[in-house]
């Protein structure tokens, strides 16, 4: 019994830690996606939107339709 005790307390504790770490992550992801935005809508402001950030060629209006805010052509991005 002590050590079921104690081995449900160890996996509480991973399970913690795991949500933390997802936590985390998801905190990142969504920063990510911000500084994504926020890029989209300088370019916006410049001009240069729909317009590939590493090779300056239009991106297929698919592909914007697809994400918005995506930089790069899909030569680039792969
Ligand atoms: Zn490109």
């Amino acid at each position: 019994m002590t050590l079921d005790q104690q081995s449900t307390g160890r996996l509480t504790r991973m399970d913690a830690l795991q949500n933390q770490a997802m936590a985390q992550a998801q905190v990142r992801r969504r920063a990510a996606e911000r500084q994504r935005i926020h890029a989209a809508l300088k370019r916006i402001e410049e001009g240069d939107y729909g317009y590939c950030t590493d090779c300056g060629e239009e991106i297929a209006p698919a592909r914007l339709k697809a994400d918005p805010a995506i930089p790069r052509c899909r030569e680039c991005m792969a």
